[in-house]
């Protein structure tokens, strides 16, 4: 066990101002992925800044019709809050497909964002890992790489990022809100994180003396033509080797605005505004939604052991847009499309 300091961030001033003061400090929300990564030596960090009774708790509506998510909202709250149900059931949805109900009790929005790869060679210290100590090599890339990228990897790292929830915050176009020592900022979620190019220990774009204080959602939330799909190895409490996020906006038959993105296959959620751009004035069937994914997918490539991770996740984006067009998100209804 490592021996390290504990504090209570009094608010969010204080917090950014104790974060700011030791770069080996740690921020700990729900603590349901920090402290394993401390228990798995992976994390060492030397102070623990508890953030977890800061008022970010609230979910508001903001004055563009969109809401706004504190930071430290558990993520069963934020899936059931009438909100979020009624405008955003995709969000709820994706939420749900994660952890179980007792992890999701605990962890915040957040935390979630940056939660680390699961990656097994990360949490194995006794191999080389460029993420967790760069430099020392990859051990996943000739390695096992089941769970792996497909799309957006580097020579350094071919991790993907585990979060469902940030799957369908990409597809709604949410925005992070961000504070820090100068000055507050808020990043596109798609600037939020990053690809692993020849830097795989930085998972985001946030700075190391920045906290997230809220996630903000544009007014559209698709609520009538959606889907979360996740394929996975068991039906639950396991990560995704794909998911989707599907959602469209339909006129009749026609495509009048559609977002994608996918889980499970990069080192970020993997949100592609060509292929949407692509299902955009088009008839809702199957073989408008074939060809969006065989845009998606162009630039994939497979490793040893997770090449089938291509083929599965034509098969979801085509079935996921399918259930959001039939508005049937998540059942089998035979309703036919076009
Ligand atoms: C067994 C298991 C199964 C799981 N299955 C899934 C799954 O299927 N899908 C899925 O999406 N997730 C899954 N999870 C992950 C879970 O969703 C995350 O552990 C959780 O969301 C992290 O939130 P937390 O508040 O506990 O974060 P913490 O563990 O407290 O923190 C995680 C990281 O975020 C940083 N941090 C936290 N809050 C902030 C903030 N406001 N600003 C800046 N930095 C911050 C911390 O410093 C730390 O580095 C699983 C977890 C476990 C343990
Ligand atoms: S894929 Fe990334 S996280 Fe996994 S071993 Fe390689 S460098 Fe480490």
């Amino acid at each position: 066990m490592i021996n390290f300091q504990y504090a209570r961030a009094t608010d969010v001033a204080d917090a950014v101002r104790q974060i700011a003061a030791d770069p080996t400090a740690k921020l700990i929300a729900g603590g349901t992925n920090l402290i394993d990564l401390m228990k798995e030596d992976v994390e060492r960090p030397s102070r623990l800044i508890d953030i977890s009774r800061l008022p970010l708790k609230t979910v508001e509506e903001t004055a563009g019709g969109g809401l706004r998510i504190g930071a430290l909202v558990p993520n069963s709250d934020l899936a059931y809050h009438p909100l979020v149900t009624q405008r955003y059931p995709m969000l709820g949805s994706a939420i749900l497909a994660g952890a179980s109900q007792q992890l999701r009790n605990m962890a915040s929005t957040g935390g979630n964002l940056l939660q680390r790869t699961r990656c097994y060679y990360f949490y194995d210290t006794a191999t080389p890992c460029n993420k967790r100590e760069p430099g020392s090599g990859c051990s996943a890339i000739k390695g096992l790489n089941r769970m792996h990228a497909i799309l957006g990897a580097s020579e350094a790292c071919i991790a993907t990022h585990p979060s469902d929830m940030c799957v369908a915050l990409a597809a709604l176009d949410a925005k992070v809100h961000i504070v820090g020592p100068e000055r507050e900022r808020a990043i596109a979620f798609s600037d939020f994180h990053r690809l692993p190019g020849d830097t795989p220990q930085r998972d985001t774009n946030l700075r190391s003396n920045e906290i997230v204080t809220a996630v903000e959602l544009p007014a559209q939330g698709f609520a009538a033509h959606y889907t979360y799909l996740k394929i996975r190895d068991r039906l639950s409490y396991a990560f995704a080797l794909v998911s989707v996020a599907a959602a469209l906006e339909l006129e009749g038959d026609t495509i009048k605005e559609a977002r994608l993105a996918l889980g499970g296959v990069a080192h970020k959620p993997w949100r592609d505004t060509t292929a949407e751009a692509t299902l955009r004035g088009q008839a809702a069937n199957p073989a408008v939604f074939s060809r969006a994914a065989d845009l998606l997918l162009r630039d994939a490539r497979g490793y040893a052991h997770n090449a089938f991770k291509i083929d599965l996740a034509h098969r979801a984006i085509v079935r996921a847009l399918t259930q959001a067009a039939r508005g049937t998100p998540q059942s089998q209804s035979s309703k036919k499309i076009a």
